[in-house]
C-alpha cells in the first residue's frame, strides 16, 4: 500500500508539467520553451519536449498541438504514405466523408472486411493531416489502412448531411454541440456532438434525417465509439496510388 503511494508520488513528482495537457494552443507555443520543432512530417510539424521526450504534432491547418500517445502507431504512419487504393477510393467517394473544422481530418463511416474474413460493421476511416494522433490514445481497434482492408458502406452510417452538420455544430455548452434529427417514424433525437454511426432501438443511421425544427434538447444521444478505426493520409482524387 505504502509502496504504491510512493510510486504514485514519484510519478507525480517526475511528470513533465509542460506535457501534462493533451493539447497546446499554437499561439502559446512561444511560451513553451521545452517544445522544439523536430521535423516536417507530411502535412504536419513534429515537436518534441526536451525535458520528457513526449512527441507532439501540429498539423498545418490545426490550432492545437496534439500530444502523441500511440507512439508506435504514429511512427508507422510517418514512415511512408498511407493512401487508399483506387478501388477503396471509389467506395470512399460514394460514402462521402465529413470533415472537421479546417479539414484537418475527414471521417468516413464504413464496414470493413478484414484480411482474415472478419466483418466490422461499425468502423470509421479517418483521412488525416496528422492531427488525429491526439485523438487515438485507444489501445485497440486502431490501425493504418492497408490495401487488403475491404471497405464498403456501413448499414449504420448516418446520412452525409447529418454527419456534416454534427461536425460544424456550435457548442451550447462545453462539449455539447446539438443537432436535431428525426427518424422515419417522426421520433426526434438530439445528437450531442460529432457523430457518424447510429444504432438505437432498431433505428439505424440511414433512418434519420435532419430536423429543421428549433432546438428541443429531447432524447439526447451521445456518440458510441466505432468498433474499429483505420487511419490514412489526407487524399484528393489525384493522390490515389495505383496498387
Ligand atoms: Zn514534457
Amino acid at each position: 500500500m505504502i509502496s504504491r503511494l510512493l510510486d504514485r508520488f514519484q510519478q507525480w513528482r517526475n511528470r513533465c508539467r509542460s506535457c501534462a495537457v493533451d493539447g497546446i494552443d499554437k499561439s502559446f507555443l512561444s511560451q513553451c520553451t521545452h517544445h522544439k520543432p523536430m521535423a516536417r512530417v507530411k502535412t504536419a510539424m513534429e515537436y518534441q519536449c526536451e525535458s520528457c521526450e513526449t512527441l507532439w504534432v501540429l498539423a498545418d491547418r490545426a490550432r492545437f498541438l496534439r500530444k502523441v500517445v500511440r507512439k508506435e502507431l504514429y511512427a508507422q504512419w510517418k514512415s511512408r504514405s498511407w493512401l487508399p487504393t483506387s478501388r477503396q477510393m471509389g467506395i470512399l467517394k460514394e460514402i462521402a466523408g465529413a470533415a472537421d473544422h479546417d479539414e484537418k481530418n475527414v471521417y468516413y463511416p464504413c464496414q470493413i472486411n478484414l484480411p482474415g474474413g472478419r466483418l466490422i460493421a461499425k468502423a470509421i476511416l479517418v483521412a488525416t493531416t496528422g492531427d488525429c494522433f491526439g485523438k487515438f490514445p485507444l489501445d485497440r481497434g486502431v490501425s493504418l489502412l492497408a490495401a487488403n482492408h475491404g471497405i464498403s458502406p456501413s448499414d449504420f452510417a448516418l446520412p452525409a448531411e447529418v454527419r456534416a452538420a454534427t461536425m460544424v455544430a456550435r457548442e451550447k455548452s462545453m462539449g455539447y454541440a446539438p443537432v436535431n434529427v428525426r427518424d422515419n417514424r417522426g421520433k426526434r433525437y438530439t445528437l450531442s456532438g460529432e457523430m457518424h454511426l447510429f444504432a438505437r432501438d432498431g433505428i439505424r443511421g440511414p433512418d434519420l434525417s435532419l430536423d429543421e425544427s428549433p432546438y428541443h434538447g429531447k432524447n439526447i444521444v451521445h456518440p458510441d465509439g466505432a468498433e474499429m478505426y483505420l487511419i490514412c493520409d489526407m487524399f484528393d482524387g489525384k493522390t490515389a496510388p495505383q496498387r
